[in-house]
Order: structure tokens, then sequence, then C-alpha cells
């Protein structure tokens, strides 16, 4: 019996022997992502990095400052993961890969990736996608306003170039803005391009510093030619640093023989990237308004509670197994829900209404993985007191806004619709932010993000009218 067939027995005795009623109400499906596919960067801009990073190479080695010049090369670097979850960011996964390097030439839609599949884009201008693109999951602005998905050297080397102050909500590809990016040259000469990050995110070190191997680079955002925030990673050789590479081997592979990656990833790679629990339905604004999750932990006694699941690679014919655990560890409910179509990216819903005091679980099993959420219904215990719990009001409001925290908020940060900033604080005082008032702004939408001592944030959407 392969593994497929023993977890397919295995699933069918679980839904025969120990299903109970589910909640009501599923909810959800795939997310559609704004796709409209362009190129990353234009050829303009693909040659003006060239000539960037050739000039830097050349005012480098004038000054003896380039870390490894043509007599040092050895073998290629062995990449890891270039997108990682913040600390503070208590997913199980913060990405999903939605686009591979396109190895037919032809153009349009002549799509073939490293596997031969065609998890890829080209356009008719004739452009063949020459990197891996990388999107954060759950949510894709909210992960960026929060500076949740980070992205990271995959390979120790030297910066070569770096670009950065470019604005970073595109949407479309209607946009000449160039993108927000590091350029770091490994020990065999390659570089490795990383593409989209978000406006002013970028590690401060400068051009000629060295990173080592999962160093900060910066977040993951939508600058340049983008349709939402997503990490492009691309990587060239040989002498001209010319020369695509796709990190991945596969027979489809036209580049390079072998893998790049230090322990290459399955081509699909489905799997949890997070199990939470809302007050009410995710909201996905469209693009590029951030997302409204309406994350909590923290419920009354027999409120209703939003139950969700979001997938990436979701695959055809596998199921979810399902359980909401009381707090003396006995089922609400425990129930396996089918999943029949694939998609890069979705996300499922139930309600229900936990009727006791104390610690829940929410516990989803997918293709052998279980991801564990606790929340908290009734009265908060000390251990319980954190931001996730924090609210603010009046919403709407008109001048002044109260912040109802049991923990100190020590910073507030206020940012408009298009990203931009109206208002730093940061308190001092033993009771931290309490009130703030915000006369002075326009009517319209606003997000503010608060921060704890304990440096855990949330954002709260805020409308003033
Ligand atoms: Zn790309």
């Amino acid at each position: 019996m392969n593994i497929k067939t023993t977890l397919l027995t295995l699933l069918v005795a679980f839904k025969l022997g120990y299903s109970q009623n589910s909640p009501s109400k599923v909810y959800g499906g795939e997310f559609i992502r704004n796709t409209d596919n362009s190129v990353c960067i234009t050829d303009e801009q693909r040659n003006a990095i060239f000539k960037e990073i050739n000039e830097n190479l050349k005012l480098l080695k004038r000054n003896n400052n380039l870390a490894f010049n043509s007599a040092k090369r050895g073998n290629h670097p062995l990449f890891t993961w270039p997108v990682t979850k913040a600390s503070n960011v208590n997913y199980n996964s913060i990405w999903a890969i939605s686009n591979y390097v396109d190895h037919n030439p032809g153009a349009p839609n002549q799509l073939t990736d490293y596997n031969c599949g065609t998890k890829t884009y080209d356009t008719a201008s004739g452009y063949n996608h020459q990197g891996v693109d990388i999107f954060s999951w759950p949510f894709t602005w909210y992960a960026m306003d929060n500076d949740q998905a980070e992205i990271i050297a995959a390979a120790a080397g030297q910066i070569i170039a770096k670009g950065d102050g470019n604005f970073d909500r595109s949407c479309d590809f209607n946009t000449t803005t160039p993108w927000n990016a590091v350029y770091v040259q490994h020990s065999d000469g390659s570089i490795a391009w990383y593409g989209h990050l978000k406006n002013g995110s970028l590690t401060t070190k400068t051009v000629g510093d060295m990173v080592a191997q999962g160093e900060f680079l910066g977040i993951m955002g939508s600058s340049g030619i983008s349709t939402g925030p997503h990490l492009h990673f691309e990587v060239h050789t040989n002498s001209s640093y010319t020369q695509l590479v796709d990190p991945y081997a596969g027979n489809c592979n036209t580049m390079n023989m072998d893998t790049w990656w230090q322990s290459q990833k399955p081509y699909l790679n489905p799997a949890v990237n997070a199990a939470l629990t809302h007050t009410a339905d995710p909201v996905f604004n469209a693009c590029p308004t951030t997302e409204v999750p309406n994350l909590s932990n923290q419920f009354n006694l027999n409120d209703q509670v939003f139950f969700t699941v979001f997938l990436r690679d979701q695959e055809p014919g596998s199921s979810l197994n399902l359980r909401i655990i009381k707090p003396d560890n006995t089922d609400l409910f425990n129930w396996s829900y089918s999943l029949t179509d694939y998609y890069q990216f979705s996300w499922w819903r139930w309600n229900a209404f936990p009727n006791i005091e104390g610690e829940w679980k929410w516990e989803v099993t997918y293709l052998g993985e279980t991801i564990t959420h606790t929340f908290n219904v009734g009265t908060l215990s000390v251990e319980d007191v954190t931001i996730e719990n924090t609210s603010i009001y009046p919403n709407p409001f008109n001048d002044i806004i109260t912040i109802n925290s049991a923990i100190k908020i020590e910073e507030l940060e206020i940012v408009d619709v298009s990203g931009k900033s109206v208002l730093k604080l940061k308190e001092s005082t033993s009771e931290g932010i309490k009130q703030v008032n915000l006369s002075y702004l326009s009517n319209g939408l606003y997000f503010v993000t608060l921060y704890s001592k304990q440096n855990e944030q949330k954002t709260v959407k805020l409308i003033k009218k």
C-alpha cells in the first residue's frame, strides 16, 4: 500500500468511525490573486540593473573591496528558502509559490516550468518569466503592512547592488517605477536578485557589505511591476552575470542540470499555512487595500467564532480533519471536509458557539500534519492578557479615539489607504497610549497599528467621518 492509499484508508475509517456533526455554514474557497501577468521588470530595467551591477563590481574591485573575484570561483551555492515569517507571527507557514521560471522560449501562452508543467507565465511581448514568485499567504497586504513576511539571504555573499525608496503598492503593470531590491553575489560569482521589496524595509547594509545565509534583506512588498506583495527571486551566473539559472532541477530545466537548493521543495507543496479564529469573516479588499482579517483569540461565552483554515497548493481528492476542542479536551465538533479542486491559495471557514469558559483548541490535520491554534473563551487569565484583546473605540470616530487595552501600548502608527504614514507616536509613561486626538485628519479609512512593550502588534481598520 502506498502512502496515499494508506492515508485515504485512514481518512475513510476516521470519517466513518469518529465524525460527529460538523458546525454550520462552510464558506470560503479559492483566493483569487490579482493576476495581471506582466513582465516582473522591463528589458530597460533589466539592462539598467546589469549595468549597475557591472559598474559596482568594477568599483568594488578598484577599491580592493570585491569579496569574490574571478580567481576565487568554485561550486555554486546551495540555497536555503528566501522567505520566512517574522518571529512574532504564529502561522504555520507564510508563503506559497505562484510562478516558476518559464523554459519555453515561445510566447504568448507557451509555458514550460522546470517540472514540465505550466506553473509559470509569459507575455505577448515575448517575456518569459525569469524567476520564482513567492507570495505571502494568509493575507498579502496585511502581511506587508505588519512586516510579517521577511526576505532573507538564500546564500551568503556580498551585496553588489541595492535599490530602495520606490512606491510599493503596485497592482498592475502600468508603471515604470523600478522595484526595491537587493542583489547578492556568492563565492562562485553568481548573483541572486531579491525583488519587489517593501519601501524603506531594506537591510541597512550597503553595497560592499557581506551578508550571511539567512540574514534579513527586507520585507516582501509590491514595488515595481507587480500585482501584489511577493518576492521575485532570480539568479544569474557566468562571467558577465547574465546567464539565467533556474534553481530547481527537473526534466524541463533547459538552463542547468543540478538543483541550487540545499533541499529542493516539491513542485506542489500542499500545506496548512494557518488555522485561525476570527470575530467575522476576513475581508479581502481590492488591490492594494489591506485585508481586514478580523482576527481574535479572545471571545465571550457563547460568542459566534469564525474558524478558518488557509491552505496552499490545495490537493484535489484530499481532505481536512477538523476538531474544535473544549477546555476539558473533549470535542465540541470533530469532522472532515473533502477538497475537490487544486487551488494555489484557498481558505475555508466554519462557525460555532463555544459554550464553556477556558482555553479552547482549533485543530486542523492535513496530509499528516496537525496544526493547533488556541483561543480563550470567557474571562482572561493573567497570562492571556495580550495585544490581541485590545480594541479601539469609537469606530467610526469623529475626533478622539480611546484604546482599551489590558497591556501597555507603547507605540502607535497610523497609515492612510495609500500606505502613507500620517502619525507615529511613542509614549513612555506607565499607562502608555490611552487616547489620541485625530481631529486634524481628513475623513476616510485609516489603519492603526498598536505596539506593546513585548513587541507584539495589532492593526485595526479605523474610519473617520
Ligand atoms: Zn516574478
